[in-house]
């Protein structure tokens, strides 16, 4: 592939100050150079210039937790309470066919890009996710997930969860990684973490895990009442509680070892800090779900003075409702800023390293992405600063942090390839792939109507 420059008015390397008047010189997947755009064409004489005009040149951003499955969701579940949430989650995913979740995947994974989304960590039942991020072009992680309540059931989940990630592990490309994910400490048997941890040890994988999501879940575990007693009185879950946080009962399984992602972790105290932080495990910050949902606020500012990687994820469309980073970094900074009664907290630059470098350390991909940097892959991004509502740009940091939207996005590439540019996607027919999410909407709510909710 020849060399490339891509220039932009602004440049956001992330790793550096932003710049005026800049580019970044790509050969084929890589970067090779960032600077001043006549200082590249002086290293690369003739080398072709793709100029973006008034836009903000950057790294694109990383998702580090999100289920393209449930994208048909969006707005089915506008329901206050968290148990009864969860239940719609599941009793929905069932109402979906095999040709909604696909489409609902790829809808998600479209969306994303859209969004300046390069990099997603996906967790997913089915393996549409998967496959929806390859053929979107995306880079990720796709994570099969685990849920088993009931004892009888390990070795049945277990082998349906091999058979599931099997053809999948020989499709990992460099853009592409397969893991797993046991659901929560709530919803999935010590036998199966037991099992689960066996199976990792012979071959070591990404793992992720929602937990300290949830006042009920914290309940649970702590003293065996609210929402989650209920739910597992009819399963043979083991009836005591371990009496533990959930990050003390997620060491006590064994799970720590692993070095999961870890989704949320909001209700923490300073022991699960430390033990978070012993093990090297890095946290997906959902503040948004967090919000929306009614379960509080991660502490942050004690995860970050205890040098543990915080990246950001949306969760799902089902509790967020958009798949965009800019909103999440968004509402990260103002969140902490407001409880924290500290307006200090959280500059721009500090949003935009959390969105992009901070959440590919958590993926263990630092030297590969995350950044705009000679070596590293070119997974990069225009967004679009011509809007009036983003003028004056006195600040381009702030201006994407604070005035930008997903819709500014204007160029998506990753490893060199263009996935989003000249307002269309460059795989798939956005028009399809809109066509199919309605439709996958369509039958929840047809299902809902003709069949009352377990
Ligand atoms: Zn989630």
């Amino acid at each position: 592939m020849p060399l490339r420059i891509l220039s932009a008015e602004w440049v956001v390397p992330v790793a550096a100050p932003p710049f005026r008047g800049g580019g970044v010189l790509v050969d084929g997947e890589q970067i090779i150079g960032v600077g001043p755009a006549p200082e590249l064409l002086r290293s690369a004489p003739g080398t072709a210039i793709t100029d973006l005009g008034h836009a903000a040149l950057m790294p694109g951003f990383v998702n580090l937790h999100a289920h393209l499955e449930l994208t048909a969701m969006r707005g089915y579940l506008e329901e206050p309470r968290f148990m009864p949430w969860l239940m719609r989650v599941v009793s929905g995913r069932r109402r979906l066919g095999e040709e909604d979740l696909r489409a609902s995947a790829l809808a998600g994974a479209v969306e994303s890009v859209r969004a300046g989304i390069t990099t997603i960590a996906d967790i997913g039942q089915s393996n549409h996710g998967f496959h929806a991020m390859s053929q979107v072009g995306v880079r990720g992680v796709f994570f099969q997930e685990i849920v088993c309540l009931q004892a009888e059931d390990v070795d049945q989940v277990f082998h349906e969860f091999e058979g599931r990630i099997a053809p999948l592990l020989d499709r990992q490309s460099k853009r592409l990684g397969v893991g797993v994910s046991p659901h929560s400490p709530c919803t999935v048997r010590p036998e199966m973490f037991e099992r689960l941890m066996t199976w990792w040890r012979a071959s070591p994988r990404p793992v992720t895990i929602h937990t300290a999501e949830s006042i009920a879940e914290l309940e649970w575990l702590k003293n065996g009442t609210g929402d989650f007693a209920s739910l597992l009185g009819g399963t043979d879950f083991p009836p005591d509680p371990p009496g533990c946080s959930p990050i003390a009962y997620l060491d006590r399984l064994g799970l720590l070892e692993a070095g999961p992602l870890l989704a949320h972790a909001i209700h923490t105290d300073r022991h699960d800090i430390e033990l978070i932080a012993r093990h090297h495990c890095a946290v997906a910050h959902c503040p948004k779900s967090n919000a929306k949902l009614g379960q509080g606020i991660m502490p942050l500012q004690a995860f970050q003075a205890a040098g543990i990687t915080v990246g950001l994820g949306t969760d799902s469309a089902g509790s967020n409702n958009v798949l965009d980073i800019i909103d999440e970094a968004r509402f990260c900074g103002l969140i902490h800023r407001a409880s924290n009664r500290n307006a200090a907290l959280l500059p721009a630059g500090e949003l935009l390293r959390m969105a992009t470098i901070e959440g590919a350390r958590a993926l263990g991909w630092q030297d590969r992405i995350g950044t705009l940097e000679p070596g590293k892959q070119a997974d990069l991004i225009a967004i679009d600063l011509s809007r009036i509502g983003l003028q004056p740009i006195h600040d381009v940091e702030a201006a994407v942090v604070f005035a930008s939207a997903a819709g500014d996005v204007k160029f998506v590439m990753v490893q060199g390839e263009p996935l989003f540019k000249a307002g269309r996607m460059t795989s798939v027919s956005e028009q399809e792939t809109a066509l199919g999410l309605v439709k996958a909407g369509m039958r929840l709510d047809e299902s809902t109507a003709s069949a009352p909710e377990p």
